[in-house]
């Protein structure tokens, strides 16, 4: 793999290489053939390999990531490190220079923090790019059959491949077009026109604007329609794109609506703490005849203490961490907002087809119009055996059965997929459908190079609304065929005939709808193979050509089981309250019969036909009450996403075609399968699965509802323990008491706390109940009753268990410097002990559970408490803060009277699960 980092390493060219061929439109694909020094039969491996290293790698330059002191004065552009400036500078002009020292220490700090995490979170996100790498099919003259490619990563290509283009590719480098079938390009991006063009082979003038170079696709634009083959004439930064320089790979760190909600929070709060402020000194020169500067002081520290600083650098680190660890588990993210909804998923659209089931296809059934046969073997090796269907051995029959060859030399020919053999491994390279198909011709001894024998001469390639695929050539007495696969349903409308022992006879529509539903009862994708002869000067294909003279020759069963692991997924989900719906492009019985295995609701099975017939009240039932839905289109998918959102329901949507992007881009989490899916599709979601696994998206789902959890239980701490510490100034104000905590206190506290206690809780790990619980409600803010509850349970606590301990050491007798060390580290202790209860909302202490994944608090605790054993013992401290040694009975003591709150708040957890269980039926219901 490589990284983004090796675009600028010396081997790749830098942006002033000029192209290695400048006028490719203006010249024969001849000529170009002989100037590159490579044929239509593709390049050598070693040969693509000679050439990469003599090229460099087919790579633009990436965007160069923001300079360190940009990013670095960023940090300072935010509201509350304005109003910590303005604080500072009216502590330097009352000449409180303590003061003035600890804020500006305290925004330094801040800033290092934000500067350190942000950059972090750009370079995970950065990675996470650069993982998902693009792929495109080109032809090498040493993988085999000549008409079928490999897969290779884009970044490979050399000048001179062969590129194989199809609909919902990004063009991959600079290619002139050799070959084209409807191929039309989207190259909006380079020339700034939305409508799509039309691509041709002819050569064109030398002076042909860039527009309207029509034999040639460039790097970076779109494939909207049909097929092509292009030769490599440059790649990289020698390519179009690459010479305007305008990047094609970006990277967005876009503020999500939980930061921006967040943001308006702090904004508000701010606000109130500076009307509460105010008001607070009013009262404190007015009433308790407090001189100016003391109150302002007071209020600097009233200010700097309940302003929550840290939130948003925890924000940003809490979806930075989920971001690395989903990508860890095969989900990347593209677009950070969508971290946050993935928690309120309440239902999962996904294709069947390689994301439920595990997508290793292999033929095991053939029916023929006299014969049924059972293939032995296993997964795409092609070695096994033909036997009749009630015999137990495989007899010679293949050789002299017309039938069966028939039927295999159309899953050849009629076919894209290729097989390698490396490290005794057998890879497939394309579509698992046709894969299987492949590997079935194989095992009845037709070779790859039967191709070469009969070459292609025109193709209709498979499309998801036509549901077939058909290529002319040219047999061995001359004449020429056509050989289409597709969907049997399909091609039993199309066919006349049927292949019988003796030649063509009439087509026995109830036999093969019998055969049909059998195989497809076992939960068996069934394809349709079938044939006719063209007339002899007939060169190109057309639909029209389907309309007539269509003979079937057999249906074959491939096995494709459910993957045991979506299977439990797919309970997970049931539990988790979130509803899975199979929207698939296959035969419906198929469909019910994998759904049933899989454990989906498969009481109703609804097709796209069906759906097109509905009105609209009918079709929005149906969508909130069937869940298996068959032969559908892609525009079923958009009805589908539509419906469920008018329902107010959190849709999450798999897709991998072309088509499918409308319904991606509309659902509120859009999901493209990394190994299938077209580049269009990759480009339209939020997310790219890169195993195509269901399970993933069920992990994806529990990871964004646990970073979700860790963001409220950050929130949760940080607020009351802010109240804590403002309410403490104001109160000592308000009622004419002697402060037990001053300002500059205030300030250290709230800093060593911010970056420690508050961060661990980003790292908390899922509850257990993570998926066993509904869905967090989307249109529920963050501030909910429970929520403030908790603020101000914990921040009335908090300040009377420090007013508490403060006055009962003064009546001891105590120095004030002594009180006010004990109220120091009976605030700082408050906190570490909420934090052990603040960070499960369900598990409660006495439960093992709880215990697992404690570390991060602990630590954070451990420093803390270094911390303050520093500010209680060092002599410079005393003189900074004004403190005095305590005593270990005095610890003791704060121990003794700080712990309660946690026996308090997990109190309020058992009886808010009392709660909910009587009013809400559920026993783990979403808390805040
Ligand atoms: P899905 O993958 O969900 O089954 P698709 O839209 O990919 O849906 O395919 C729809 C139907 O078209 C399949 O059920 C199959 O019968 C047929 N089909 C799929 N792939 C091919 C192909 N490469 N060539 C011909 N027909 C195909
Ligand atoms: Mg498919």
């Amino acid at each position: 793999m490589d990284s983004i980092t090796d675009s600028t390493a010396d081997d790749s060219p830098s942006l002033k290489d000029p192209p290695l061929v400048d006028d490719a439109h203006a010249q024969t694909p001849e000529q170009l053939f002989s100037a590159l020094n490579c044929s239509a039969a593709g390049l050598t491996e070693a040969e693509a390999t000679a050439r990469r290293r003599r090229w460099g790698d087919n790579q633009l330059p990436v965007t160069p990531p923001t300079p360190a002191w940009r990013r670095w004065l960023r940090q300072f552009h935010n509201l509350f490190i304005y109003v910590l400036l303005i604080s500072s500078a009216i502590s330097l002009l009352l000449q409180h220079w303590i003061d003035a020292g600890v804020i500006f220490t305290v925004m330094l700090i801040n800033a290092g923090i934000g500067y350190v995490q942000e950059g972090k979170a750009e370079a995970a996100l950065r990675a996470i790019m650069s993982l998902s790498k693009s792929l495109c099919m080109v032809v090498r003259s040493n993988a085999g059959m000549v008409s079928a490619g490999i897969t290779i990563d884009s970044s490979h290509l050399v000048p001179g491949d062969l590129v194989m283009l199809q609909a919902g590719d990004r063009v991959p480098a600079d290619l002139r077009l050799i070959e084209v079938r409807e191929l039309r390009c989207d190259e909006a991006l380079l020339t700034g026109e939305s409508q799509s063009t039309s691509k041709k082979t002819t050569t064109l003038p030398a002076d042909t604007l860039l527009a309207e170079r029509h034999n040639m696709a460039y790097m970076g634009t779109l494939v909207t329609q049909g097929t092509a083959r292009g030769l490599v004439v440059n790649t990289g930064s020698r390519t179009q794109i690459g010479a305007i320089n305008k990047l094609v790979q970006k990277v967005e760190v876009t503020e999500t609506p939980l930061q921006r909600q967040l943001g308006k929070l702090a904004q508000q709060l701010t606000f109130v703490i500076l009307v509460v402020t105010a008001a607070t000194m009013a009262f404190g020169i007015l009433i308790r005849d407090y001189t100016i500067a003391q109150m302002f002081q007071a209020a600097i520290g009233i200010a700097v203490a309940a302003i929550p600083e840290g939130l948003p650098a925890i924000v940003t680190i809490a979806l930075a961490l989920g971001v690395g660890r989903m990508a860890t588990e095969h989900a990347l993210v593209r677009r950070l907002p969508a971290v946050e909804v993935l928690g309120s998923v309440d239902v999962i659209c996904t294709d069947k087809t390689g994301t439920l089931t595990a997508n290793a296809m292999t033929a095991r059934q053939l029916i023929t119009a006299n014969n049924h046969y059972l293939i032995s073997g296993e997964g795409y090796e092609p070695r096994g055996d033909f036997r009749r269907k009630g015999e137990h051995h495989a007899s010679s029959i293949h050789t002299d059965d017309q039938q069966l060859a028939s039927a295999c030399r159309i899953a050849l020919l009629c076919n894209d997929a290729n097989l390698t053999h490396a490290n005794n491994r057998w890879q497939l390279h394309g579509d698992p459908t046709e894969g299987a198909l492949y590997v079935l011709a194989l095992k009845f001894g037709l070779s790859a190079e039967r191709a070469q024998l009969r070459p292609r001469l025109d193709a209709l390639p498979f499309e998801s609304e036509k549901r077939y695929m058909a290529v002319s050539h040219s047999a061995e007495n001359g004449v020429q065929t056509m050989a289409v696969k597709g969907a049997p349903d399909r091609l039993l409308e199309l066919c006349q005939w049927q292949l019988g022992i003796t030649g063509n006879e009439p087509l026995d529509k109830t036999y093969w709808l019998q055969q049909l539903n059998s195989l497809a009862a076992q939960g068996m994708r069934v394809m349709a193979l079938a044939y006719k002869h063209l007339p002899d000067d007939q060169q190109s294909l057309t639909h029209q050509d389907m309309d007539e003279g269509l003979v079937m020759v057999a249906l074959a069963g491939l096995s494709d089981p459910p993957r045991p692991e979506a299977i439990a997924a797919i309970d997970t989900c049931h539990n988790a309250g979130i509803r899975v719906m199979m929207i698939t492009g296959d035969n419906p019985v198929t469909a019910a019969a994998i759904g049933k295995e899989l454990g989906l609701n498969a009481k109703r099975v609804m097709t796209g036909a069906e759906l097109d017939l509905l009105g609209p009240a009918d079709f929005s039932q149906i969508a909130e009450t069937v869940d298996i839905f068959a032969r559908t289109s892609p525009a079923n998918k958009l009805q589908l996403v539509e419906a469920l959102q008018t329902r107010h329901h959190t849709v999450a949507m798999t897709g991998d075609g072309v088509n499918d992007a409308p319904a991606l881009r509309t659902a509120d989490i859009g999901i493209a399968m990394g190994m299938k899916g077209t580049d269009a599709a990759r480009e339209a979601s939020a997310f790219v699965l890169t195993d195509d696994n269901f399970a993933t998206i069920e992990q994806a789902v529990a990871e964004g509802r646990t970073i979700y959890d860790n963001i409220v239980k950050s929130i949760a701490f940080i607020l009351p323990t802010d109240l804590a510490e403002a309410s403490i100034i104001i109160l000592a104000i308000v009622f004419g008491w002697m402060l037990p905590i001053t300002p500059a206190q205030i300030l250290w506290v709230n800093t060593i706390t911010a970056v420690t206690l508050a961060l661990a809780l980003v790292f908390e790990r899922s509850e257990a109940n993570i998926m066993a619980r509904p869905p967090r409600n989307r249109r529920q803010g963050l501030l909910t009753t429970a929520l403030l509850y908790r603020i101000l349970l914990v921040g009335g606590l908090g300040a009377a268990t420090v007013f508490a301990l403060f006055r009962w050491k003064l009546e001891q007798g105590a120095s004030i410097e002594q009180a006010r060390a004990m109220a120091v580290n009976a605030l700082v202790l408050f906190e570490c002990f909420y934090l052990l209860t603040a960070r499960t909302f369900y598990d409660s202490i006495w439960h093992t559970r709880y215990w697992h994944g404690i570390r991060p608090s602990l630590l954070a605790i451990i420093v803390v408490v270094i911390f303050q054993l520093l500010f209680t013992y060092l002599p410079l401290s005393h003189t900074i803060f004004a403190v005095a040694a305590l005593s270990l009975a005095d610890w003791l003591i704060i121990a003794l009277a700080t712990s309660p709150i946690l026996l308090v708040v997990e109190l309020e957890k058992v009886i808010a699960r009392r709660y909910n269980k009587i009013t809400k039926g559920v026993s783990a219901h979403a808390r805040f």
